[in-house]
């Protein structure tokens, strides 16, 4: 079976300054993929490559069939892949149902489906988004991407700066999409909850892969020498 997402020896620069080298990742059907690596190693310009938000990328990208390599952000997103970005970006001036509708194409998520996985969304339906806790924004960027009815959820620092109560909501939500069967590529500091969920690791060291293997693989030497830990 050939995997959902699959990249070779992807590039990437900002403006001369060249930031992969050669990242390979692979995620199949239904899997959550952690990619791990210290900080500055390249994580979220992967991200970006794959998403086609960066000018200057090279290398191969393929997702359900179709070659990402060559195309415009909005037909990735309209491909299948749902991206919550760092800074988790919403419509500050849209209430929280505005901003789900907005996102909204046809398929199984819809705005019941949202407020099921976060029954506060559903609390705060008419409240602006501006007004909510950085938590709340999270699910709620959680939501629009979820929205969208993708076939491969982008998460870039799931939890980062989230109280400890929320972080915990954000990753029983993860475990909840993964065991509904979406495929999930994920990035986050906190190692252990990242690798409770996580089917393998990508681990990346200056901008290329270095190590690829299930969690129960990752042992404490190539934690300390890929991870700092
Ligand atoms: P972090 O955990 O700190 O977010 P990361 O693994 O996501 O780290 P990236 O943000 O992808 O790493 O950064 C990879 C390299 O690209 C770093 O050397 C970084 O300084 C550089 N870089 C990232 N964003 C930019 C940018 N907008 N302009 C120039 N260089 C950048």
């Amino acid at each position: 079976m050939s995997a959902l997402l699959q990249v070779s020896q992807i590039t990437a620069w900002y403006g001369a300054s060249q930031a992969l080298f050669g990242v390979d990742l692979e995620i199949g059907e239904g899997e959550v993929v952690a990619l791990l690596g210290r900080n500055g190693m390249g994580k979220t310009t992967t991200i970006r490559t794959i998403c086609r938000m960066l000018a200057h990328t090279e290398g191969a990208i393929s997702f359900a069939g179709h070659d990402l390599a060559r195309l415009p952000s909005h037909k990735v997103a309209r491909l299948g892949v749902g991206l919550v970005p760092e800074g988790r970006r919403c419509f500050a001036n849209l209430t929280v149902r505005e901003n789900l509708i907005a996102a909204a194409r046809p398929g199984e998520w819809g705005l019941s489906e949202v407020d099921r996985l976060f029954p506060t969304l559903g609390q705060r339906a008419n409240q602006m988004a501006s007004t909510l806790s950085g938590g709340e924004q999270q699910m709620l960027a959680i939501g629009r991407a979820l929205m969208t009815n993708p076939k491969l959820l982008i998460l870039d620092e799931a939890t980062e700066g989230l109280a400890p109560v929320v972080r915990h909501e954000i990753w029983r939500a993860i475990h909840a999409l993964k065991n509904a069967g979406l495929s999930i590529l994920l990035v986050d500091k906190t190692l252990k909850e990242l690798l409770a969920v996580a089917n393998r690791c990508v681990v990346l060291e200056k901008g290329t892969t270095a190590w690829t293997g299930e969690p129960g693989g990752l042992t404490a030497e190539i934690s300390d020498r890929y991870l700092g830990v």
